[in-house]
């Protein structure tokens, strides 16, 4: 664990050069809009360890996948979000020599801070090179969230005791490698390098894919107050558009430089449209200062946090890191591209490819849901409706038939990515998160004619598979599941994981319901369906048999589900037991010693109850909580969430708070020692989830939004704002007291503590 961010409730500081911490640093202060995002790289020449990295949402490079023994049904190729056009380079050579804090005299000061309230990177130093010459540098650069196709920077150098020739050299460069690549190839073709006048202008191709992506840059550049004009060299390499300035400045010397920088893509526009397009956006841009452009960006990001801050009082660690999990999220989702959708990663590293998992629906739908507009979360439900025809296509090439649909455990274009068979084939319970999606999507929207638009097909397609996986016992006159993953990836190839048998009844269920429901209320489309799908009704018959029929592993005298048959024969003990060098046991342990043990990864049969937790009562909730807790290493960052929930619910309110700090700062500090791979993105959800569902006790009770708050005793108070449906409301807990005020919309009942609560219209409706 690290402890080197500065706490501070909007911002995120780093004070002090520290090499070693530089790629996680890069990581935490990454900027995004959604479209594009760039990790924190220096701007000029950096010798020192560095993940260079700008990413475009969507554009991806199908890459070889490496495996040692093929097996039918493995995807062709792993989908690689690319790194592309670099478009903050700005060199500074002075005297001869290339500023380079890595290989510096002196570095008298240094200081990086990304403000979440803004969305601004910001850095100052000090430094003196090697030629004695020692300048000031401070930056600020912004990734647009007005115009998600705009970078802007403004870099500042000031000559503390240097007099000479310096030369400033800004440029857009694709000649970019991903680290993330399996055999060192690059994954572009450069088809434009342009260095005129008026175009700036670079464009590559990716190979295979041919998504491309055309860069422009503009700069504007003033010494002590003089705008300097003409006098810039532009000169082409082969992968890089440069401008240069060569300028001579004496002691006390300011030179300013704004860089702005349009970046489009194949993915929004026809191919030879993105040269103009890119060149009108910079062009556009350079007509406005800096401040200027900035405020039009932090006018966009105070609307996000309108809807969605929290404020936590008494606690500024913890204040810190809910800002910067709900900063990353909206970094690298906004939800107005069906296309698009969350990397484990977002835009801040390249591991996980940028591709989809289940995460989105289990843990990233409900965030969105609460704090953004209804057509948010739709989207991110619509992006899996148009990878259906993709997902029957994957169950057929494992034998399943008549319409059955696997979704993938990995994906950019609904293509399976993932290759272990114990993954790829087995861990099947992502299907259930997919329509519990649409069920969550649903009950918090109201809006049911989602399930005769799109959801019913997607529905009875998850439950054909289903009725085709599971397969009778005569042994035990009852349906079983063999050969699964559940969500703790420590077991593999297990038979009857409770948490995918359970998920499995429920989604045959639900599809029942909302056939029945579409048949009733929108039977024109209803007709049309059922043909689109060839369905018939005698499969709800089998359907009904294996709910009536399906067997769950448990334990009577222990009161708990068994994660999977014969649980209880593995030798048990409390991860409190495990010496401390052997954790994380994933980078310890054999893999042999890992399956063999009792320790779970992640919430497994607890994910269930998180799920389904009005299925069971408290009792039940106790018994399986205080079984399976004690045994978790919460290895996945999507485990303590759902543990600190329960843990709320539970009254257990310490491990709830510890459950919420190994959430909460998972990347701030640096816990899992890999932060600097890229942020845990899609954790950050969690976070948001242990606060609102956790501390706030939200739910969804008969179609009531009710709150059951149990503060930690470490804050002083609570409050966040949460949309449902026409209202944004705001929710102030103190100690022994809730407010609750409704800030948009109309009149409101909601429970509070189990209690109706009216809340009146608000006026400006
Ligand atoms: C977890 C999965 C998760 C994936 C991506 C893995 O470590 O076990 O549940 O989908 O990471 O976040």
């Amino acid at each position: 664990m690290k402890d080197y961010i500065i706490k501070n409730e909007w911002k995120i500081i780093e004070e002090g050069y520290v090499p070693e911490h530089n790629q996680i640093t890069e990581s935490l202060l990454s900027l995004g809009n959604g479209k594009m995002g760039q990790r924190a790289n220096f701007e000029e020449t950096y010798s020192g360890p560095t993940l260079q990295g700008s990413y475009i949402a969507g554009v991806y490079y199908p890459d070889k996948t490496r495996v040692g023994w093929w097996k039918n049904g493995y995807p062709e190729y792993f989908a690689k979000v690319l790194n592309s056009c670099n478009w903050i380079g700005i060199n500074v050579i002075v005297d001869g020599e290339s500023l380079d804090i890595a290989k510096v005299k002196e570095i008298h000061s240094f200081r990086r801070e990304l403000d979440m309230k803004k969305g601004l990177l910001s850095r100052s130093m000090d430094v003196t090179l090697r030629n004695d010459a020692r300048l000031e540098i401070n930056s600020q650069r912004f990734v647009s969230m007005h115009n998600d196709e705009l970078g802007v920077i403004n870099f500042n150098i000031r000559s503390i005791n240097y007099n000479g020739p310096i030369t400033v050299e800004s440029y857009l460069d694709f000649d970019i490698v991903n680290q993330d690549s399996n055999y060192d190839e690059n994954f572009w073709n450069i088809e434009k390098t342009e260095a005129e006048n008026n175009s700036k202008y670079v464009q590559a191709a990716t190979k295979k894919t041919n998504f491309i992506v055309g860069a422009a840059m503009e700069n504007r550049i003033i010494l002590d107050d003089k705008s300097i004009t003409n006098s810039s060299i532009l000169t082409v390499h082969s992968s890089k558009s440069i401008e240069t300035f060569n300028l001579n400045i004496n002691e006390g010397s300011k030179v300013s430089i704004s860089k702005f920088a349009g970046i489009t893509s194949s993915m929004n526009y026809n191919a030879t449209e993105l040269k103009a397009n890119s060149l009108q956006i910079v062009k556009k841009a350079a007509n406005y200062t800096f401040e200027e452009l900035l405020s039009n960006h932090t006018r966009a990001w105070s609307d996000i946090w309108e809807m969605c801050d929290i404020k936590i009082e008494g606690d500024v660690s913890a204040q810190q890191a809910i800002r910067f999990n709900i900063f990353q999220l909206y970094q690298t989702y906004t939800g107005q591209d069906d296309r698009l959708n969350i990397g484990p990663k977002g835009f801040t590293g390249e591991k996980y490819g940028g591709s989809t998992y289940w995460d989105t629906e289990a843990y990233c739908l409900p965030f969105y849901l609460s704090t953004a507009d209804e057509e948010v979360a739709k989207n991110l439900l619509i992006y899996r409706y148009k990878q259906l025809d993709k997902a029957i296509e994957n169950a057929e090439k494992l034998g399943f038939s008549c319409g059955a649909a696997l979704y993938p455990m990995v994906t950019m274009t609904g293509e399976e990515c993932h290759n272990e068979w114990e993954i790829t084939f087995e861990e099947i319970h992502r299907n259930g998160a997919i329509a519990y999606a649409i069920f969550d999507y649903i009950r918090y929207t109201g809006d049911k004619s989602y399930l005769a638009e799109y959801g019913l097909e997607v529905l009875v397609a998850i439950s054909r598979f289903w009725s085709q996986r599971v397969n009778w016992s005569s042994k035990r006159e009852q349906y079983v599941m063999l050969g699964v993953t559940g969500p703790n990836e420590y077991e593999n190839n297990v038979n009857n994981n409770w948490y995918t048998n359970y998920i499995a009844t429920w989604c045959l269920k639900y599809t029942i319901e909302a056939l029945e429901f579409v048949e009733k209320e929108h039977s024109d489309q209803f007709n049309k369906l059922i043909e689109k799908m060839d369905y018939a009704s005698g499969e709800t018959k089998k359907w009904k048999h294996i709910i009536d029929n399906m067997y769950y592993p448990n334990d009577e005298e222990l009161g708990i589900y068994l994660q999977q048959d014969n649980f209880l024969d593995k030798e048990l003990m409390p991860v409190s037991d495990l010496d401390e060098k052997h954790r994380p046991i994933n980078q310890n342990w054999s893999w042999d010693r890992i399956l063999r043990s009792c320790f779970i990864k992640q919430a497994d049969v607890l994910q269930g109850f998180y799920f389904f937790e009005d299925h069971f009562d408290e009792e039940q909730h106790k018994k399986n909580y205080e079984f399976y807790e004690p045994i978790t290493v919460h290895e996945s960052s999507l485990s303590p969430c759902v543990h600190g929930i329960l843990a709320s619910k539970l009254g257990m309110e310490d491990k709830a708070y510890e459950m919420y700090l190994r959430t909460a700062r998972l990347d701030l500090d640096d816990y899992n020692n890999d932060t600097e791979d890229g942020c845990h993105i899609t954790s950050m959800a969690g976070t948001w989830l242990a606060i609102i569902k956790g501390f706030g006790g939200q739910r969804l009770i008969e179609g009531k939004l009710s709150f059951s708050p149990n503060l930690p005793s470490q804050w002083n108070s609570l409050s966040f704002k949460i949309k449902f449906r026409k209202n944004l409301l705001e929710v102030n807990i103190e100690k022994g007291k809730t407010e609750i005020v409704n800030l948009t919309g109309p009149a409101l009942e909601i429970l509070l503590d189990g209690s109706k609560i009216n809340l009146p219209a608000n006026n400006n409706t």
